[in-house]
């Protein structure tokens, strides 16, 4: 019993001295996160069987939990912020950004309606905009923020179907009598556009995949082809989503030519900006954003490229108040909280309560400023270019996308023929279970390749190098034989 602290909430001297502690800790971590394994190499369930089974009865001091952070959870977590992290898009962990987390924290607020957060609700109308002004983005833009590009391409998907299908929101697609819709993405868009179509009843198998080309960007012809074909078998082509930066290679779709036929055939053209989107502040990127003036609606996630730590994203649609007259419903008991005349963002989507997610990028953003967010990019894409003509230099590797952002897919192709694929995992597998570096692999064409994504502050050349040396290094050990260096 003595061991244990009074029930309830922790005396302010306490938690102020509990405060500095997490302070040393915050900074101790990120100080010394390069130097410690990337990622574990536990076995499935490891974790969980040294955790405890049953809930807490009694209260425990912050002092046992934070041991136990340090002792079972560390130990376990996948470091995204380590320099040698370069899996998916790299990420976007910064001092500063970490700073708005942490104040964001005590308030605790709701940013569900402009009077229960006016202060919420105001400044992420003005980040919003901010970002709009970056992206070059004409005002009729406004937008939302999500946590996800998920959640946010399945709102602009709704509301493509109720102004395509009106009514639907009220009485359902059968009820409002609408047609089978079809979407369109390409074969190397991502898989939110299908979870997007289950969610509102559209039919996974009705988003269409559209070929791409060599450099992977959605073939025009074959689009066209694919919908003429879908306009005889009376389906209803519903939308296109053109994605500025694919997942797999961050190559960029033509989206001025597929606004053209957007525009012929009354659909909804959705860019899916999540990753690539941001580049566009970079006045040698400004062509991301060729074709966007047309679109209906437009998702950035600045949580994959401008530095703001996970989860924000911000849906853009052409005229908001489509988006509200979608969504909008305000029940009885929150009435009192509403004030027409300012937004509130509840009616912007299907979430009632709402994180302050607008405070932790506006201390990033004034923070680095453009400038400074523009020479981290411009450094990450310098940093790309190397990495690709590294590989370009070593006979055993290939690169296996053009390398547009900075995001390198690349193949290891010596050896036994038969066998590539497997190597090329098995490379991303060593390395990774090296707890050296974490890289992902993925599939182009039906080929195993191996890929990595710059957007770190703390990845250095020095880091790159470092990586080079331990592919080829682990590629050699596979051969059976030295690796060369670059
Ligand atoms: N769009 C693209 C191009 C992506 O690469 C991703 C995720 O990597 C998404 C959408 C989904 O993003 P989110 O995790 O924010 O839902």
């Amino acid at each position: 019993m003595k061991d244990r602290p009074p029930l309830g909430d922790v005396p302010i001297a306490e938690f102020r001295r509990q405060l500095h502690r997490l302070a040393d800790w915050i900074a101790d971590y990120r100080e010394t996160i390069g130097d410690i394994r990337v990622a574990p190499n536990n076995k499935p369930g490891a974790i969980r069987a040294a955790l405890p089974a049953q809930p807490p009865e009694h209260g425990e001091s912050f002092e046992n939990i934070l041991a136990d952070v340090d002792r079972l959870i560390l130990p376990g977590m996948v470091h995204w912020s380590h320099p040698m992290f370069l899996g998916y898009f790299g990420w976007t962990a910064t001092a500063p950004g970490l700073l708005g987390e942490i104040i964001t924290a005590p308030l605790n607020v709701n940013a569900m309606t402009w009077r229960t957060s006016p202060a919420a609700t105001e400044l992420e109308t003005v980040v919003i905009d901010w970002l709009r002004q970056w992206m070059g983005l004409p005002d009729q833009f406004d937008g939302v923020v999500y946590d996800t590009a998920s959640v946010g391409i399945m709102h602009a998907l709704a509301v493509a179907r109720e102004e395509a299908a009106p009514s639907t929101r009220k009485r359902g697609l059968i009820g409002a009598r609408a047609p089978v819709f079809r979407v369109y993405a390409s074969d190397q868009a991502h898989s939110s556009v299908e979870k997007a179509a289950i969610a509102l009843g559209l039919g996974e198998e009705n988003v269409q995949r559209v070929p791409t080309g060599p450099e992977f960007r959605m073939d025009m012809a074959a689009l066209r082809v694919m919908i003429e074909r879908d306009l005889r078998a009376k389906f209803k082509p519903l939308a296109v989503v053109a994605t500025v930066g694919t997942t797999s290679t961050a190559s960029v779709d033509p989206v001025p030519e597929i606004a053209k036929i957007c525009r012929e055939h009354k659909m909804w053209l959705h860019i899916d900006g999540a990753y690539g989107g941001g580049f566009a502040m970079l006045p040698e990127f400004e062509w991301l954003a060729e074709g966007w003036n047309e679109a209906d609606s437009i998702i950035i996630n600045p949580h994959k490229t401008l530095f703001v730590p996970l989860d924000f994203s911000v849906l853009y649609v052409r005229d908001l108040e489509r988006l509200r007259g979608v969504f909008t419903l305000v029940p009885e008991y929150l009435r009192g909280d509403t004030v027409e005349a300012e937004k509130n963002y509840m009616d912007y989507g299907i979430q009632l309560g709402r994180r302050f997610r607008a405070l932790k990028a506006w201390v990033i953003w004034r923070a680095f400023g453009r400038e400074g967010m523009v020479a981290f990019m411009r450094e990450h894409i310098r940093l790309a270019g190397l990495f690709a003509d590294w590989i370009k230099t070593d006979h055993r590797f290939e690169l296996a996308a053009p390398v547009v952002l900075p995001v390198v897919c690349f193949r290891f192709v010596s050896g036994d023929k038969g066998k590539i694929d497997i190597s090329n995992s098995e490379i991303v597998e060593r390395i990774n279970a090296s707890g050296r570096a974490y890289l992902t692999q993925t599939k182009l064409r039906g080929q195993t390749v191996m890929r990595i994504g710059l957007g770190n502050v703390l990845t250095t050349e020095r880091h790159v190098r470092n990586l080079c040396e331990l592919i080829q290094k682990t590629a050699g050990e596979m051969e059976g034989r030295a690796p060369s260096r670059p």
